[in-house]
């Protein structure tokens, strides 16, 4: 049972704890907070491969390089990619972070997500073919089976990916592209239909590291 034992909406707190200062300050005042297009101010939590972890909360329109050098300050080992936006979020190499900026426009300009802002590193040496096994098990335990593209697509892709790993086997270019198709437009919701954008990321920002799984 929720508020006064009746069913209750729980809204994003993030969304929540905005409303004071609404309420104190004005619409208005809110809105001249940020970029055109995303007023206001984002959550940004660093993970551990920081400097400085934790939760910082920043404009709209800070630069990532300010959040990851100044807030974080810096990385504490040599990383290769940025998980940002939860796990179905996109997958920013390093080479991008000059490029973008707090904000869902620029994220999405660029072909990535903000999400709600989280930021998994990924080191140097951690293999991505065995972060990309990880997401396809992620969307195997957690589809609820309602779809086949997600409850089906997503078991396959991660036993493709077992069995590339394995050896002896490369992944179809094809089949694999035709599996990301079928979860992108044929899943009902965010979990399948969110896969592919972090898999097109690692695939086309570290064709080197993948191709070999590949045919
Ligand atoms: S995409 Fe969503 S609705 Fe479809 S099986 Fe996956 S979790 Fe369920």
């Amino acid at each position: 049972m929720g508020l006064f034992n009746m069913p209750t909406v729980v809204n994003n707190v993030e969304t929540l704890a905005n409303l004071p200062f609404i309420a104190d300050s004005g619409g208005q005042a809110y809105a001249a907070i940020g970029t055109d297009r995303s007023k206001g101010t984002k959550l940004v939590c660093l993970d551990g491969h920081f400097n400085q972890p934790g939760l910082v909360e920043v404009e709209m329109g800070t630069p990532l390089r300010t959040v990851i050098d100044e807030l974080g300050r810096g990385f504490r080992k040599p990383i290769k990619a940025m998980h940002i936006g939860g796990p179905l979020g996109g997958l920013v190499p390093v080479s991008k972070i000059d490029e973008l900026t707090i904000d869902f426009d620029s994220f999405s300009k660029a072909g990535f997500l903000l999400g709600h802002a989280s930021i998994v590193c990924i080191p140097e040496e951690y293999p991505l073919i065995e972060y990309l096994g990880h997401l396809f098990e992620f969307t195997a335990h957690e589809s609820c089976g309602k779809c086949f593209p997600c409850r089906l697509g997503s078991t396959r892709g991660k036993e493709m990916i077992q069995k590339a790993k394995d050896g002896n086997y490369k992944m179809p270019k094809e089949l694999f592209s035709d599996l990301l198709e079928a979860l992108e437009i044929g899943s009902l919701c965010a979990l399948g239909g969110g896969l592919p954008l972090p898999v097109r990321n690692a695939l086309l920002y570290f064709k080197e590291e993948l191709g070999p799984y590949f045919e």
